[in-house]
């Protein structure tokens, strides 16, 4: 999917329709990587034996093969007031921001 760098859409804050540049959020890190479910994990996983419930597949890696796309999140920011917004999460293979 090919999205042009710059559109002429609405701002809300505008309350008319400016240029405006679209940008691809990446995906942030959230926290420092050991919250207490995977210090509760890691204590089970060390041991030997079953690890009950942390045996089975976590439910993000059982529907991991389900869809074949992903979302995309774009923002765009306004010229005029320079105001971030969320403008659409559409779903493609691939995504690319075409340059004019
Ligand atoms: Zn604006």
């Amino acid at each position: 999917m090919k999205i042009p760098a710059k559109m002429r859409t609405f701002c809300p804050q505008c309350n008319t329709h400016t240029v405006q540049e679209v940008k691809i959020e990446k995906a942030k890190q959230r926290g420092g990587g050991m919250n207490q479910g995977s210090r509760r994990s890691a204590r089970w996983t060390s041991r030997i034996g079953n690890h009950g419930r942390y045996s089975r597949r976590p439910i993000a890696a059982r529907n991991m093969t389900s869809k074949t796309t992903k979302k995309v999140d774009l923002r765009i920011t306004c010229s005029q007031c320079g105001k971030k917004w969320i403008r659409s999460r559409p779903r493609a293979r691939r995504t690319e921001i075409k340059r004019a």
